[in-house]
């Protein structure tokens, strides 16, 4: 969502004027889009920022920004302003639009501050039309639903991007087949729970009438989503992926934790066994389909039964990969002032022997797609290696092959996986 958001002040900056350069020294403006989800990136932001002024006072003339949700955080525009107070721009998530506005401010000599202040409680508005500088590549980002109302207890996002709110079916639509003309051969629909989609719009129709309608959108051979709340994945969602084409057969369902007392004290909305309810369900309707998910170690409370009840649920669910979090409490949220925060050294030993369990069942479930043959979209050339082209499945696993004549950016084709293992799965091309 972050990423996306920065093309789209690319776009905006792109529209003014501006090109972009690789050096911080070459610069005329530098712009942080930040995140506050974790504290970690938060912190280094003010590290980055910090490091800055030598280049500012060498340049009274540049614009040094900082953009996103941290900024959104009440108090947080006086703290910069105070801890630095060479930055001239800030503007929140949804002051994309106001950029161009607040840059003449800014070249006028003055500070531009500018934040959401609306009620979080009530809708925000959408604004459509702005230009995106999309990355060159096989794959387009497309935002079809914006905020949060779900309130997990350890989470920022509900207050720093506030209520849930749909864009339109249509412009969805239209901007996916522009994508599709424009050759882009795979989109990733966004939403902090896009199995909210539609909810807001009271027109009836929902996330899985959105997949229904972008299916076989010409050019676009792929749709991918993320993430889907476990709690409103329903059965006419799974029918819709498992009878489409182009939705692909990967699930990101973010389980959190294994124990339900956890669970409720984060306020999911499901048990364990609703949710391996849902994931058998999946995989009798979607036969070799992947499953990933999102867990967290060291929730206020958790002790070594709730911990051991997710290691046991990692271990029977068999989850094709993970993104494992260390908790971090978060300003204004209900856990952050929960009793019982977990040391340090507990999350750190905790999350270190969840990795490892995990990093396992990737590896076996890795192995056992040796000798197969995959449909691999052809992403270009491999990051680590020049000599070798990469992809991913259509279950969203990376593959590396060598070089072909015949396969170019864009390409699906289908290779046969030769060697396995955690992260990047090695194949060679047999038949484009
Ligand atoms: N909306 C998505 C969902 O509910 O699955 C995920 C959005 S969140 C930005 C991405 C992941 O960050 C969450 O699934 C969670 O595992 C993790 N996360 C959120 N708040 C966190 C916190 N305070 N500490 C550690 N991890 C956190
Ligand atoms: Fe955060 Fe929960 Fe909303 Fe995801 S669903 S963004 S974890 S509050």
């Amino acid at each position: 969502m972050n990423e996306h958001d920065s093309e789209i002040i690319r776009g905006v900056l792109e529209q003014r004027g501006f090109q972009a350069t690789d050096s911080p020294d070459n610069a005329d403006i530098i712009i942080f889009n930040t995140c506050c989800v974790r504290e970690n990136p938060e912190r280094k932001v003010y590290g980055r920022v910090a490091e800055l002024k030598r280049l500012k006072m060498e340049n009274p003339d540049l614009i040094i920004g900082i953009a996103g949700c941290m900024v959104q955080q009440p108090g947080e525009v006086e703290r910069i302003a105070k801890r630095l107070p060479h930055v001239d721009l800030i503007f929140g998530t949804m002051n994309i639009h106001e950029l161009p506005e607040l840059l003449d401010q800014v070249e006028a000599g003055y500070k531009a501050y500018r934040i959401w202040e609306g009620d979080v409680e009530r809708d925000g508005s959408i604004i459509e039309g702005l230009p995106i500088r999309r990355a060159p590549g096989v794959s387009a980002w497309v935002s079809i639903i914006y905020g949060c109302n779900n309130f997990c207890s350890y989470c920022i996002v509900p207050y720093v991007r506030g209520r849930e709110r749909s864009r339109e079916f249509q412009d969805i639509i239209d901007e996916v087949k522009r994508l599709g003309q424009e050759g882009f051969h795979e989109v990733v629909l966004l939403g902090q729970n896009v199995n909210a989609y539609g909810r807001d719009l009271r027109d009836g129709r929902d996330f899985a009438d959105l997949l229904r309608a972008l299916d076989k959108t010409p050019g676009i051979s792929r749709i991918r989503y993320m993430t889907s709340h476990p709690r409103d994945f329903t059965d006419k969602l799974i029918y819709e992926i498992a009878s489409s084409e182009t939705v692909c057969e990967h699930f990101h369902l973010p389980l959190q934790a294994g124990s339900d007392r956890v669970l409720a004290g984060m306020n999911r909305g499901y048990t364990l066994e609703r949710y391996m309810d849902l994931v058998s369900r999946i995989r009798k309707a979607v036969p070799g389909c992947s499953i990933t998910t999102d867990l967290i170690v060291g929730f206020p409370g958790e002790d070594d039964d709730d911990f051991a009840e997710t290691l046991r649920a990692v271990e029977e669910i068999r989850f094709d990969s993970a993104f494992t979090f260390v908790y971090s409490p978060r300003r204004g949220t209900v856990a952050a002032s929960m009793p019982d925060q977990v040391p340090g050294e507990v999350k750190t030993e905790r999350i270190q022997q969840l990795i490892s369990v995990q990093n396992e069942i990737t590896e076996q479930i890795n192995r056992t797609l040796k000798e197969s043959v995959r449909e691999v979209l052809v992403e270009g050339e491999s990051k680590t290696n020049p000599s070798m082209l990469s992809g991913r499945t259509r279950t969203n696993k990376l593959v590396i092959f060598p070089l072909h004549p015949d396969v170019s950016q864009g390409g699906l084709v289908k290779v046969k996986i030769t060697e396995t293992r955690a992260w990047t799965q090695i194949g060679e091309v047999v038949s484009v």
